[in-house]
């Protein structure tokens, strides 16, 4: 038997793909190698899953894929943010929006995502196929055949979606796998590097935070004492280092600079407030609560996990009461506020990282409707695509506008 489509690999994409196939009217069939559908997706957004991101300029949505930007139009304009929260929303699958425009389902679960994705595909009547892992794809002369599993057992399509995602969390079934069997029939791979990931840090005093987060800081990167980016945002203090949206969202650009030598973090606890103010309130501070030991008093000031470190790294004894606390000590306080620093240690591996950079070359696919340019019935999406993205929804919404986009091309002409 040939199918119409098969689509290699059950995540968020592959789901899209396939159930927008079936919706088209195909008869689809989808291998996925785990034992269930959608392993990574469940554990998005710390289990929350940030489903998309509500920016509503288009324009300004697009800029966040930075260098892939203008691949991206013609897919967008058939499936956006606004078409994933319809399609959700139709599914009875309420959302929210927090900050940055990060969109949520209302539940706080990962789950609800997952629910509607699994019976989009069950209304389609999609074919799923478990413990099924693709081993190769069969193509000659510029047209697809099929697949072949582990098994040997092969597999007719007259079209092939490939959706099996990048290498990050490869326990979760991410191995990289279809970057080889691609690269092999002539597609052009970028090495896939680690992009959105968290920071190891050298400094003790960090991982003495660890379960701690400053809100609203400002992060620098420095290198050569020179300022690189700044950006502001949530912070985490972790056993290894830093982590959060913010951080992750400079990995990429610490991973570069670590290739030209040492690279520092300064945060600045209170951004956008000049030195005068801060020590205006810090005087009044001490004023109001001059008998007591500076140490049970900066809390009021600065949050009360970082009070130890600022103290140590301003070197003012813990046990100093506050009327006793000099010009020099106040202003050095002050200081190390607005510029805390810590030494990076490098990067943590594919294993940790949020999504991996690089993947299948855009200039080799008509994104118009996601099919390779080398073979016009082999369609590729989500993670394995060389695309840029930050933390904030963005990942998964290229997963569903690839998605639909392929899904929606495969089944048509057949
Ligand atoms: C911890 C974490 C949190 C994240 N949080 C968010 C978030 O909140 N918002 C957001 O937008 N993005 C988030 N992301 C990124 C997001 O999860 C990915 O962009 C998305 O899962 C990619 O989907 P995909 O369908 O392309 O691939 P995947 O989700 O990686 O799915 C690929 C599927 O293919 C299967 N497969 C692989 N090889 C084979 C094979 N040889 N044969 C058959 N099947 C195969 C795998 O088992 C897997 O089921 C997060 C990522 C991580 C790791």
């Amino acid at each position: 038997m040939t199918w119409d489509v098969v689509v290699v690999g059950g995540g968020p994409a592959g789901m899209m793909a396939a159930g927008r196939a079936a919706e088209m009217g195909a008869r689809v069939l989808l291998l996925e190698k785990n034992k269930s559908l959608g392993k990574k997706l469940l554990i998005t957004g710390g289990g929350r899953c940030n489903v998309t991101n509500a920016e509503p300029d288009l324009k300004k949505l697009l800029d966040r894929f930075r260098y892939e930007k203008n691949f991206l139009f013609s897919p967008f304009s058939k499936w956006d943010n606004t078409d994933t929260l319809k399609f959700f929303n139709a599914r009875d699958m309420k959302t929210k929006i927090e900050n940055e425009q990060r969109v949520f389902p209302a539940s706080d679960s990962a789950q609800s995502v997952w629910d509607v994705m699994k019976s989009f595909i069950d209304q389609g009547k999609v074919t799923v196929k478990y413990d099924a892992p693709v081993s190769e794809i069969l193509a000659s002369e510029g047209n697809i055949q099929g697949v072949t599993l582990k098994d040997k057992a092969v597999i007719l399509a007259k079209k092939v979606i490939i959706a099996t995602g990048g290498k990050s969390r490869p326990e979760t079934g991410s191995t990289g796998d279809a970057f080889g069997w691609l690269a092999k029939i002539g597609h052009t791979i970028k090495e896939p590097n680690v992009s959105l990931v968290p920071v190891a840090i050298e400094d003790a005093w960090v991982k003495e935070l660890q379960g701690k987060s400053l809100e609203k800081v400002k992060i620098t990167t420095i290198q050569n004492d020179q300022k690189q980016k700044s950006a502001i945002g949530k912070i985490l203090f972790t056993h290894f280092g830093v982590t959060g949206p913010t951080v992750l969202n400079m990995s990429r650009d610490i991973s570069e600079l670590l290739k030209y030598g040492p690279v520092d973090i300064h945060l600045d606890l209170f951004p956008g407030i000049d030195l005068g103010t801060l020590n205006k309130q810090l005087t009044e501070l001490f004023r109001n609560e001059s008998n007591k030991k500076i140490k049970n008093v900066l809390d009021q000031w600065i949050p009360s996990g970082v009070v130890p470190t600022i103290l140590e790294k301003a070197s003012v004894s813990p046990d100093t009461p506050c009327h006793s606390i000099t010009r020099d000590e106040r202003i050095g306080i002050i200081d190390t506020t607005k510029a805390l620093s810590m030494r990076v240690r490098g990067l943590l591996g594919t294993d940790k990282a949020i999504v991996t950079s690089g993947g299948v070359e855009l200039a080799e696919m008509d994104t118009s409707t996601m099919s390779s340019k080398l073979y016009p019935n082999l369609y590729v999406v989500g993670d394995m695509l060389n695309i840029d993205r930050p933390s904030g929804g963005f990942g998964l919404q290229l997963c569903w506008t690839t998605g639909f986009v392929a899904g929606t091309s495969a089944a048509k002409d057949l």
